[in-house]
């Protein structure tokens, strides 16, 4: 039990370097149905930042750290792919900011009013239009492994050599770009090929 939210608690959001504190119960509130998502706990990396330490840890000037609303979050088995997806089932976050750091264990969340997703591509932040902004190598591979119509969730796990729970988080992924849906009796079609 947290003292801010039944999983979080005040500490966690602190600045890193002053401890000063403030934090949008709108985020808290959406951490813990992403913690719902992912069936397990979150790590909160950086939460509130004051001017100082936002200036310290190379943020934008504009860091929504610095508005109290935004999270770089981690959880145990996570990479940042599937905290993104993850995120992206999340109201509050789906429109708002998500950022994708490929080869990393974490991701940010933010509650800003309009949505905008960005991803590290070679020490750059690059903002990435909606639709298409995260397609891991992992998920494609994993997508252009899976032959058949018809299937279910655990045969496409199969062909993906993962986890029924992943395997659910990457067909809403590919929901969401068009690429397969969901069939009246549960099971999954294939409506396109990637190049
Ligand atoms: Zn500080
Ligand atoms: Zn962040």
């Amino acid at each position: 039990m947290g003292d801010l939210s039944e999983n979080f608690s005040w500490w966690e959001f602190e600045c890193k370097c002053c401890h000063k504190v403030n934090i949008d119960p709108e985020l808290v509130e959406g951490l813990e149905d992403l913690r719902e998502v992912l069936q397990k706990k979150i790590i909160i990396n950086s939460g509130y930042r004051c001017k100082e330490y936002n200036k310290k840890v190379d943020g934008v000037w504009d860091s929504r750290h610095l508005i109290t609303d935004a999270a770089d979050i981690i959880s145990p088995g996570c990479d940042s792919a599937e905290l993104c997806m993850a995120a992206e089932q999340i109201p509050v976050f789906q429109g708002g900011g998500i950022g994708f750091y490929p080869g990393t264990r974490f991701a940010h969340v933010d509650c800003r009013s309009k949505p905008s997703r960005w991803k590290r591509v070679n020490g750059r932040i690059v903002g990435m239009p909606l639709d298409t902004w995260t397609m891991p190598k992992e998920l494609r591979d994993a997508y252009k492994g899976l032959k058949k119509q018809a299937m279910t969730l655990e045969e496409m796990a199969a062909f993906m050599d993962v986890e029924p729970a992943r395997a659910l988080l990457y067909v809403d992924e590919l929901a969401r770009k068009s690429l397969v849906a969901k069939r009246k009796d549960g099971k999954f079609d294939l409506l396109e090929r990637l190049a």
